[in-house]
């Protein structure tokens, strides 16, 4: 297995660190608040992308774009699974409605 799924006990209002440089990856306090640093893969809800770094969206089995056409049957957590990417950890947080998630994806230590 190429990923660590890590489940977190963070809300959708907590921002989330990068556990390798601390850098605020979501930051509430910015009205652009997903700032990706150079660990994150990508940062993505159970609806969609919110940011991918291009080395992982080449990983995937699809691209962004096939993907968010045939959202209406969008397993997220199968896209981001199903990739050649080496190593990588998946964070998953709860988003606290309708079972969904957000998963930010960060490069093995
Ligand atoms: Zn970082």
């Amino acid at each position: 297995m190429a990923y660590q799924l890590i489940q977190t006990n963070m809300t959708a209002t907590d921002n989330i660190q990068c556990p390798h440089c601390k850098h605020a990856v979501i930051d509430w306090t910015e009205e652009q608040y997903v700032q990706p640093c150079d660990h994150v893969l990508f940062i993505a809800m159970d609806l969609g992308f919110e940011y991918i770094s291009d080395e992982f969206e080449h990983s995937m089995s699809r691209s962004v774009d096939e993907i968010h056409a045939h959202d209406d049957q969008l397993n997220m957590f199968e896209e981001l699974t199903n990739t050649n990417y080496p190593n990588y950890v998946i964070y998953q947080s709860d988003l606290g409605a309708q079972n969904l998630s957000r998963y930010v994806g960060f490069v093995q230590a």
